[in-house]
């Protein structure tokens, strides 16, 4: 049977992220991906938000969806644009940029890193026991992995057979979304319906449309057929529009469920896996892969040795109450798109709130994902939030914070007395870099922060520690986030 230390059910971008990850640590990892390749049958996500960009600018490989998609502002909060050109990131923008091409992007990047792929069949079973899991697949044969990650979608077979609950909202609507064409000049753009909002929009061709719309009943788990679509149609516009000439046609609700826990024993979940919500405010793909970078590192590490299993803990410490958040705004978005003229007043009550500075920035920083504090307990306010990119003068010359973070490794950046710091007994895990900064400390929503001497920071870019003048605390967050020290 082969072996690898991590098995990943489902290569879509939190899978792929996770390899990519996972293998930059060199952890033996393989993804089992159902489909044959990246192809997919609907257009999915729309793009990327700020902190997705940033976490990808960590690995240096920002630019290529960069220079794929167009940067613009993306985010918004039920229909109420939030600009964030005014925060203190480099990528001051969301990224438009369908799914299918995020998932090649990636893909050729886990294909660089070598990461085997068994595509075309799908994990169909397990059975985990003390030292790790059989995996079975749909072609008959197994692998044998230390641990298994489930990245297998909404729907997640690995979820299920690992018999962790998936609590949460049954739909209150289903929507249509599909490409077509249509006879005669459709009326485009948006028309909010009752239960929310219906679009038309006119493909690149300028003669084919991109639909979406609510059904008039709530369905779930059918396949759509185009007399739904014909039947939808006609409920919100009055006429079907002649569509024809359908090339996809898929459905998806406002179901909003996560997983209950995030790990049973040697099975761990991530991404749509964990978490499923409907499509509005687009957090879906970007908290997936942000699963992802916390995930990567902890469980390269327990894999190897460096760190006791408790550490996959803070994964789901970390990680789950950030599936709830998006989850109830999600919903609150949701409500909020209805159309009736109560829902209205209260959707241009929070608009006039939304305008006034403090409130975009804390719903701008939230939904572009920038705010994201992990609870590492109480001290300067970096710690847990994610590290600036700031340009930093080392002896090596000009260097980014986020370039030092490129090959995934934890790193303690020593802005103070050069040479400071002795972290020897964990020298091969930590890199230690002496810089200077003369810049300001700037977070996104809190604004100037005081300078620190020094930071460790971890290698999904959060900060574990700060230095308050002493080495204080260093040694414990070492220990706790880096395994114990190794003398000698
Ligand atoms: C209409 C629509 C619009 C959306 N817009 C946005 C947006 O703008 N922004 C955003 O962030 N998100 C958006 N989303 C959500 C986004 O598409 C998902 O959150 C994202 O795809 C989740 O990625 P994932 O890798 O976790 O799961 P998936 O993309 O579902 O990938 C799971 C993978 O696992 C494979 N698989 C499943 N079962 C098995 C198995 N047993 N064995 C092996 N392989 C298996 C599947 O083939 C698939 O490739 C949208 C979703 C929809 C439906």
């Amino acid at each position: 049977m082969k072996k690898h230390a991590v098995v990943i059910a489902g290569g879509g971008p939190t899978g792929l992220m996770l390899a990519g990850e996972l293998a930059l640590a060199r952890v033996d990892v393989a993804v089992v991906e159902r489909r044959a390749n990246q192809d997919l049958a609907s257009s999915r996500a729309g793009g990327l938000h700020s902190r997705t960009i940033e976490v990808l600018d960590q690995r240096g490989i920002a630019e290529r969806f960069l220079s794929q998609g167009k940067v613009m502002q993306v985010a918004g909060f039920a229909m109420v644009p939030l600009d964030i050109s005014d925060f203190p990131t480099r990528h001051n923008y969301g990224l438009a940029l369908w799914q299918d091409r995020i998932e090649h992007i990636l893909a050729a990047w886990v294909d660089e890193l070598a990461v085997p792929i068994y595509p075309g069949r799908e994990v169909s079973g397990f059975a985990q026991d003390d030292t790790g899991v059989d995996v079975e697949l749909s072609d008959g044969r197994s692998l044998r992995a230390t641990y298994l990650v489930g990245c297998d979608g909404g729907r997640s077979l690995i979820r299920k057979k690992a018999g962790i609950d998936f609590p949460g909202w049954d739909p209150s609507v289903s929507y249509l979304i599909a490409e077509a064409e249509m006879t005669g000049e459709p009326e485009w753009g948006i028309r909010l319906g009752e239960k929310g909002v219906n679009a038309l929009g006119k493909l690149e061709d300028g003669k084919r449309a991109r639909v979406v719309l609510i059904e008039p009943h709530v369905v779930q788990g059918e396949e759509p057929t185009l007399d739904n679509l014909r039947e939808a149609l006609s409920a919100v516009y009055g006429t079907d529009y002649g569509v024809h000439n359908v090339t996809w046609l898929s459905r998806f609700t406002d179901m909003a469920r996560q997983a209950a826990s995030y790990r049973a024993g040697r099975v761990l979940l991530a991404g749509d896996a964990a978490h499923v919500h409907a499509p509005t405010g687009g957090q879906g793909l970007n908290i997936g892969v942000q699963d992802a970078v916390n995930l990567g590192w902890k469980l390269a590490q327990v894999v190897d040795g460096t760190s006791p299993e408790s550490l996959l803990d803070t994964y789901e410490a970390e990680r789950h109450p950030i599936g709830a958040r998006v989850l109830k705004t999600t919903m609150a978005q949701t409500a909020l798109n209805r159309g009736d003229e109560r829902t209205k007043a209260l959707r241009e009550t929070m608009s006039e709130l939304l305008k006034m500075d403090e409130p975009r920035k804390r719903y701008a920083a939230m939904m572009s994902g920038l705010d994201v504090r992990y609870d590492l307990g109480a001290g300067h306010p970096l710690l847990g939030r994610r590290m600036p990119d700031l340009d930093l003068v080392t002896e090596s010359g000009p260097r980014r914070v986020f370039t030092l973070l490129h090959a995934g490794r934890p790193l303690l950046l020593n802005l103070g007395e050069p040479g400071a710091l002795d972290i020897a007994p964990w020298a091969n895990r930590v890199q230690r870099i002496d810089a200077r900064y003369a810049g300001a400390w700037e977070l996104p929503v809190l604004g100037a922060v005081a300078a620190p001497a020094a930071v460790l920071i971890r290698p999904d870019g959060h900060v574990a520690w700060v230095a308050d003048g002493t080495d204080h605390g260093l040694r414990d967050a070492l220990t706790t986030w880096f395994g114990p020290p190794h003398h000698g």
